[in-house]
C-alpha cells in the first residue's frame, strides 16, 4: 500500500480541474487525473507538471456519465494505490446551446444532468463505500469529498436552466452525502465558483466582461481557476476539518444579496 495520500480529480485536463490537480500535487498528494479522454493536449501536458511537484500521476479516460464504466476505474485506482484520500467531483459541462427555458429540449436536459449530477452522484457513492472500508484498514486516514457546484445552484439563468438545475441538485447531493458520511469520519464539502475564466466561459466572455464593468460582481474581476484551487488546497490541508457540510463561495461576492 502506498504511503502518500491520493487525490482523485474529475475534469482534470483543463480549467478549474487542472488548477486543483496541480494544487493538490503541491500539497503532497499522488494524483489520479480523470478526463473524458486521455487523448488531449491538456492531459498530455498535465503529467510532467504533476511529476515536477514530486507526485505520481495516473491519468484515466472516463466519461463520468457512464456509471457502469466507473466500477473498473475505482478498481484500477485501488489496485495501483490501495487508497483514495480525497475525491474532487469537478467535471461538468454547460449546455451545448443556450436556449430559453420554454424551448429546453429533453436531449440537452439529459446530457447535462447525466454529466453534472447523475455521474458524480454514483461515482461518489462507489468511492465512499471504498473510503468506509479503507477507514478500517488505514490508521491515520482522513478522507474527504468535495463537490464543485456553482453559484448557478441558487442563481437562475433562464437560458441554461438544465445547468442551474443540475448544480442545485449537486448542492443537495453534498448535503445528503455529508449527512450520511460525516458521522463515519468522511468529511464532505461544496465549493460554489462564480464566473471563472476557463474554456467553459470563453464563448460568453463579452457578456461577463460587461457584468464586471457594470460592477455586478462586487470584487470587480474574473475569477481564476487558482482561486478555486486555493479553497480545495485549504480543505485538503485539513484547515476545515471541523466543518463537514460547509459551502464555500468563490465568487467575488456574487453571493452578496443587495436591495
Ligand atoms: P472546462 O474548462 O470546460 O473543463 C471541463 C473539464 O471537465 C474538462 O477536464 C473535461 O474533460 C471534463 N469533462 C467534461 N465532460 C466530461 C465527462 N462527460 N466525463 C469526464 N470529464 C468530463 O470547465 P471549467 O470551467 O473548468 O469547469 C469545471 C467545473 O466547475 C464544472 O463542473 C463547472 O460546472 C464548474 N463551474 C465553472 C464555472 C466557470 O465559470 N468556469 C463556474 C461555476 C462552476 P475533457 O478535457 O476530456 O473534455
Amino acid at each position: 500500500m502506498n504511503g502518500k495520500p491520493v487525490a482523485v480529480i474529475t475534469g482534470a485536463s483543463r480549467g478549474i480541474g487542472r488548477a486543483i490537480t496541480l494544487a493538490l500535487a503541491a500539497e503532497g498528494y499522488d494524483i489520479v487525473a480523470i478526463a473524458r479522454s486521455l487523448d488531449s493536449e491538456g492531459m498530455e501536458t498535465l503529467g510532467p507538471e504533476v511529476e515536477k511537484r514530486n507526485s505520481d500521476f495516473f491519468p484515466i479516460g472516463l466519461d463520468i456519465s457512464c456509471t457502469a464504466c466507473q466500477v473498473e476505474v475505482v478498481k484500477d485506482i485501488l489496485d495501483r494505490y490501495g487508497r483514495i484520500d480525497i475525491l474532487v467531483n469537478n467535471a461538468g459541462v454547460a449546455p451545448l446551446q443556450r436556449t430559453d427555458l420554454l424551448e429546453l429540449s429533453e436531449e440537452s436536459y439529459d446530457r447535462v444532468m447525466n454529466i453534472n449530477l447523475r455521474g458524480p452522484l454514483f461515482f461518489t457513492q462507489r468511492v465512499a463505500k471504498e473510503m468506509l472500508w479503507l477507514k478500517t484498514m488505514i490508521e491515520t486516514y482522513s478522507p474527504k469529498i468535495i463537490f464543485i457546484s456553482s453559484v448557478s445552484a441558487y442563481m437562475p439563468s433562464i437560458r441554461r436552466a438544465e445547468y442551474c438545475i443540475s448544480k442545485a441538485g449537486l448542492s443537495m447531493t453534498t448535503e445528503v452525502f455529508a449527512e450520511r458520511l460525516t458521522r463515519e469520519g468522511i468529511l464532505v464539502y461544496e465549493i460554489r465558483p462564480g464566473i471563472i475564466e476557463t474554456d467553459m466561459t470563453a464563448r460568453v466572455k463579452d457578456k461577463y466582461d460587461k457584468m464586471i464593468e457594470e460592477g455586478r460582481i462586487p470584487q470587480k474581476r474574473w475569477g481564476l481557476p487558482a482561486d478555486v484551487a486555493k479553497a480545495v488546497a485549504s480543505i485538503a490541508r485539513g484547515d476545515w476539518d471541523f466543518s463537514s457540510g460547509a459551502v464555500f463561495e468563490v465568487s467575488g461576492g456574487l453571493n452578496i444579496r443587495s436591495l
